[in-house]
């Protein structure tokens, strides 16, 4: 182990704070900011202080040891980017309001990286021209950012905040499944040696689009997300917002999906078309399926599928019809498009209750008649992709039928198996074994970094304050001077013996600073080691304290070396 200097808090750039700061809401933003980790910049925006940079350097390292072990390449592309390549897959439009967009001085649109899908396939197009030079997984620890619309709880949930997101590009599906199933474990990895408590959770791709998709979800309070959990199989799901509840209907007079025929090339066109309806038409009880996804409902007395903006949304993917029966077999999630009006249209659908033959109200535009406590502005914003719930607590589990638990939790972690959304907007080739150009698939993984530190702060901290796991922890050992000039003395003595045994120390050396004060300080910040140069520091005698259990032991200086190193 390299050795760190010891750090004295007699020159510390950070301060402790007695008081919560005014404006917080959730623990972890309280503790760091009073146990001086992070300093508030903006809405949103955080400066991380020296302690804090060393937590976040940490889950930073760890991150970049299990991506490193599973052969990504790690590279650091801008995060002030070009408007093009996000106009050529339509996300340039799509990100809504939480797009930072910004212009340079001769009127030339940019914007800064909220997820960096479009320039990796671009880099890729780049340098790869073989399906020897595939597969290959890339990946950057990099500031993301994006204009979030309640930046709230800290760094939980920032404008600007740290990503490690990466890559995959491969020729076939069963590569995409690999680069998917390296990841889900390199991730798996990662969350245990931060120490995180965690589930995987069945998720929605969102905005990034795709297909499969899971959640790594840290349970706590403080989180934003709902996940149902089965507490007798392995089944766990996000259930993304609580607020929306769906009622059933009954079918009436409008054909079944089974019973309107499926187009030989199906298209909006062709799909409008075998209706009898034009393209632009509201289109009722049916389903519709994008590259094997449900991403429309329609059902009767609704108007739910507005197929200008299915191809809108969705262009140039090929649409398919098929059947209720599909409902079942979904996990239990219903997505839907927020418009003016409200919620306008459910673009994936899902709901373990639903029988094969059921038909669901899923829109909601008369307000308070399909949805219950929403309110426009205050539960979502106009253009924004929300989720419906339709599990509650108790509701049986998908695979077993068991009652399901619900619970919050912070998504720490998010894997994507996208598939050829990116590659076919950019265009993306390379030359097959046949000598015939292939379309590249691709996969993109994200693991909040900045947000991890929050999270871990959320579950291991006690009421005393922050409670760091060693590998985290900004130092092994915090040395306390409790007393006057010998205890000071003693305690940078053996802060000095400890960091040439490769020990990270942070001393309390501070002058006309109390004990009492300084035994707070030291539970507040949250080191696992609490070693104090008191009352007996005469004899040579020192209290060596675990952060977590509390308890103490005294000893001679050297068995508390020896304990420490
Ligand atoms: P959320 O649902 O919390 O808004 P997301 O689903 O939009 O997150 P992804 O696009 O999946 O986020 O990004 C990958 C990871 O980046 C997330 O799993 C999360 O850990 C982290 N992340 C996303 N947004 C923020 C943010 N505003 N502040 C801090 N971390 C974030
Ligand atoms: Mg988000
Ligand atoms: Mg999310
Ligand atoms: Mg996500």
């Amino acid at each position: 182990m390299a050795n760190v200097p010891v750090q004295r808090m007699s020159q510390l750039m950070a301060k402790t704070l007695r008081d919560d700061p005014a404006d917080a809401e959730v623990l972890s933003h309280k503790l760091l900011v009073r146990a001086g980790y992070v300093r508030r910049t903006a809405a949103g925006i955080w400066s991380w202080l020296p302690l804090g940079k060393r937590v976040l350097s940490n889950v930073e390292r760890i991150v970049r040891e299990e991506m490193d072990a599973i052969g990504a390449q790690e590279v650091l592309l801008p995060a002030i980017l070009p408007r093009e390549p996000y106009d050529a897959t339509g996300r340039w439009d799509e990100y809504g309001p939480e797009l930072f967009r910004l212009q340079d001085r001769r009127g030339g649109d940019y914007l800064l990286g909220p997820t960096h899908e479009e320039i990796f396939t671009l880099l890729v197009k780049d340098q790869a021209s073989s399906y020897k030079d595939l597969p290959v997984i890339l990946y950057q620890i990099q500031n993301k950012y994006r204009d979030e619309a309640r930046p709230r709880a800290g760094i939980l949930r920032g404008r600007e905040f740290l990503m490690k997101d990466s890559y995959s590009f491969d020729t076939e599906d069963e590569g995409l499944a690999r680069s998917y199933a390296l990841h889900r474990e390199a991730y798996q990895k990662i969350f245990a040696r931060l120490g995180l408590d965690y589930r995987i959770c069945a998720a929605t791709a969102g905005a990034m689009g795709g297909s499969k998709s899971e959640e790594f979800l840290a349970p706590a309070e403080a989180g934003e997300d709902t996940f149902a959990d089965c507490p007798n199989c392995d089944f766990a799901a996000n259930t993304e917002a609580i607020t929306y509840e769906l009622k059933p209907v009954e079918a009436s007079g409008v054909p079944a999906a089974e019973d309107i025929p499926t187009p030989d090339t199906p298209t909006i066109e062709t799909l409008a078309a075998s209706l009898g309806v034009p393209a632009s038409a509201t289109l009722k009880n049916l389903l519709v399926k994008v590259d094997g996804e449900i991403v429309a409902v329609g059902v009767p007395g609704d108007r739910e599928v507005d197929m200008d903006k299915v191809e809108a949304h969705f262009a140039p993917a090929a649409v398919e019809l098929v059947t209720e029966t599909d409902f079942a077999t979904r996990p239990d999630l219903v997505r839907g498009y927020v418009g003016p009006q409200g919620l306008e249209k459910v673009t994936y659908i899902a709901d373990p209750r639903v029988a094969p033959g059921t038909a669901w109200i899923t829109g909601a535009n008369k307000a308070g008649t399909h949805t219950k406590n929403v309110v426009a502005g205050r539960d979502f914003e106009v253009g924004e992709y929300v989720d419906v719930v339709v599990v509650q607590e108790g509701d049986p589990c998908p695979k077993c039928g068991t009652g399901l638990v619900l619970d919050r939790a912070i998504e720490i972690g998010h894997i994507f198996q996208l598939g050829r959304k990116y590659t076919d907007a950019l265009k993306l080739d390379v030359l097959g074994q046949n000598g015939k150009p292939v379309r590249v698939t691709m996969g993109s993984y994200g693991v909040g970094v900045s947000r991890a530190v929050a999270a871990l702060a959320e579950q291991s901290a006690d009421d005393k304050g922050l409670c760091w796991p060693q590998e985290v922890a900004p130092a092994d050992v915090h040395v306390v001077a409790a007393g006057k000039a010998l205890q000071t003395e003693l305690a940078l003595d053996i802060s000095e013996k400890l960091a040439k045994a490769g020990v990270r120390v942070l001393v309390d050396d501070r002058a006309g600073v109390s004990p009492g004060v300084k035994f707070t300080d030291s539970e507040l910040i949250g080191v696992p080691q609490i070693l104090v140069a008191g009352r007996r520091a005469a004899d040579g005698v020192v209290e060596l304290k675990d952060r977590r259990t509390g308890e103490r032991e005294e000893l001679t200086v050297e068995e508390a070396i020896a304990r420490l190193t």
